[in-house]
């Protein structure tokens, strides 16, 4: 449980303005819990908004990473599951936060050196090993394989234990940072050959970057444990109905819009804790159930853009992010 008694903590962050956007004080970050977001019309009728923690536009990735994922990701040591989604728009920093750049690393590249920290310092033999997938109108594809038009969605399964896993994902075991960093590096490519093969669609899929780590514990017998870690861009929450249309588009949207719908119940229903959580409703829940749930801890950072350019996007965002707390 987080302090404020929820098991996935929703912590927004404010990107700063772009060099090419007009700048104004629609959506700013209060305080280190609260964002207000102006009505141009009537400042009276200002919106705030409460969550975990909130991060303005001078906050780099650092002390995102510090404050609110670095805990998170000790968990796995314990033999824990982890889970952060980022969850935005189209243009509000997702990729950014989770990804980050060459010269300003988000969380992917800091929680792998984490971990790989972990390695070098604990006595343990720590046996870590990578997926990376996207799913795609409801459909699975491993990221660690190129792929071509002909390569069809993998399947879920469920295992003996009642485990549920997709069928043949590569899992590569990864040594050090270097190692994990180009085998990272290809598959963001493979992403983006994908993408621009069909109609850009980067910003339409999911991508899931899973982390698993797997040692022996000497003193309790040889105990297998087993931590994991999720680190997920999700798809633009854009109601992409209002600017696009055409078949194909519309099932993309619905598929996007369905899915992220089931995420906010999944979270919603968790940080109530009700007696039935909808895992089996999307893809991405019921692949990820495993990980939800139980004594695992989950964040999900809402991404929002400054502007008042954006203000129905970023009311959109913020209500789905707050129904979720
Ligand atoms: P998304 O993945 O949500 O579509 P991006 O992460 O690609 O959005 O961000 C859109 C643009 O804004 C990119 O040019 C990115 O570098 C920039 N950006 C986003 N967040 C930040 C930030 N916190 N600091 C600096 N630049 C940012
Ligand atoms: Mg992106």
């Amino acid at each position: 449980m987080t302090s404020s008694g929820h098991k996935i903590k929703v912590v927004c962050r404010v990107r700063p303005f772009l060099k090419t956007e007009k700048t104004d004080d629609a959506v700013v970050a209060e305080s280190n819990n609260v964002l207000r977001v102006t009505n141009p019309r009537d400042s009276s009728k200002d919106v705030k908004f409460q969550f975990d923690a909130c991060y303005g536009p001078a906050i780099g990735q650092e002390p995102i990473y510090k404050n609110d994922v670095r805990p998170l990701v000790e968990t796995i040591f314990n033999g824990m599951s982890a889970t952060v989604f980022c969850y935005g728009v189209t243009g509000a920093g997702k990729t950014h936060t989770i990804q980050g750049s060459d010269t300003e690393p988000g969380i992917i590249p800091r929680a792998l050196e984490h971990i790989f920290m972990h390695q070098e310092r604990d006595a343990f033999d720590y046996d870590i090993r990578i997926s990376y997938f996207e799913i795609y109108k409801e459909a699975v594809f491993d990221l660690l394989k190129s792929r071509d038009s002909s390569t069809t969605g993998l399947p879920i399964r469920e295992d003996a234990n009642r485990r549920i896993f997709v069928a043949g994902l590569s899992k590569k075991q990864v040594t050090s940072f270097e190692q994990f960093d180009s085998l990272y590096q290809k598959a963001c490519r493979n992403r983006r050959t994908a993408s621009t093969k069909l109609n850009n669609h980067s910003s339409r899929s999911h991508a899931i970057l899973t982390v698993q780590v797997q040692w022996k514990d000497d003193i309790s017998e040889g105990k297998v444990w087993n931590g994991r870690l999720h680190l997920i861009d999700l798809a633009g929450s854009e109601d992409n109905r209002r600017t696009e249309n055409g078949r194909d588009r519309m099932a993309e949207s619905s598929a996007i819009n369905r899915s992220l719908f089931v995420l906010g119940q999944v979270v919603e229903a968790l940080n109530i804790g009700a007696a039935r959580i909808p895992y089996r409703d999307s893809k991405m829940t019921r692949i990820l159930q495993d990980s939800l749930g139980g004594d695992s801890l989950g964040m999900m950072i809402v991404n929002v853009s400054p502007g008042e350019a954006f203000l129905q996007d970023t009311h959109n965002t913020l209500s789905f992010a707050t129904k979720s707390r």
